[in-house]
């Protein structure tokens, strides 16, 4: 169990963060989605923060989500932030709210039997490397545009958004451009959508650099260290 005094003040100091951010763009902090990401955050920590009102947690891990799953109730909402296997999607597909992570048609078309199967609409968000960076995964801002035309025949599947990875940069100001080119492709898209595309998430912003992101238009944010404080790795 972390400690509970810096939790309590990490989160305070965040909620007060979002909140300025959030006007500075014409909204509030009620407009803003916080998802707690708990990769290896022991679930008591988890528990915690769920009976303060936290319950949109995000893992990427298929093994850590399904164990953490069993120790929740249904309010909880899983968030699948991590690159998914195809042959692992059938282990989730059940349990979680949002799917943040979909780099590729096949990953897709997986989700969308997947989703079949068990009778379901599986949301999700398709994620998208601004930066271009090789040691990242989602597709290329070229792309999105056939990835869309595509995916309209995967009625199993609906996709609600965007999701994207700024670079690491000490200062985030540096990485507001990206956020800014996807905002402005979301809009975009946002105005033309389809029976299975209906944009409502635009998951950026992590610990480093969420005020940008917000400002930038951003309503969905993953916070882990913010919160937590620094991962341990067993
Ligand atoms: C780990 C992770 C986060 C949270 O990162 P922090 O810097 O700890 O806030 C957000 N998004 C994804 C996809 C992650 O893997």
């Amino acid at each position: 169990m972390l400690e509970q005094k810096l939790i309590d003040e990490n989160i305070k100091n965040i909620i007060q963060n979002i909140d300025k951010a959030a006007k500075k763009s014409g909204r509030s902090l009620e407009d803003i989605t916080l998802i707690a990401v708990s990769k290896t955050v022991d679930v008591e920590s988890m528990k915690y923060i769920y009976q303060k009102g936290f319950n949109n947690f995000g893992e990427n891990r298929v093994q850590e989500l399904t164990k953490k799953f069993t120790q929740f109730d249904d309010k909880v909402n899983w968030h699948f932030i991590g690159h998914l296997q195809r042959n692992k999607v059938k282990y989730i597909v059940d349990k979680v709210k949002l799917i943040h992570s979909v780099d590729s048609i096949r990953l897709l078309k997986e989700i969308n039997l997947q989703a079949k199967k068990i009778g379901r609409q599986i949301p999700v968000l398709v994620q998208v490397n601004v930066a271009k960076e090789e040691s990242k995964f989602g597709i290329k801002t070229n792309e999105i545009k056939d990835f869309m035309r595509e995916a309209v025949n995967y009625s199993n599947i609906i996709i609600k958004g965007f999701m994207m990875i700024a670079p690491y940069e000490e200062d985030p100001e540096k990485v507001r451009p990206f956020f800014m080119e996807l905002r402005e492709i979301y809009d975009k898209i946002k105005k033309k959508e389809r029976h299975n595309i209906k944009m409502q998430y635009l998951s950026m912003g992590m610990t480093n650099d969420y005020t940008v992101a917000i400002e930038e238009g951003s309503n969905m944010i993953r916070i882990g260290t913010g919160i937590f404080g620094k991962r341990m790795y067993s």
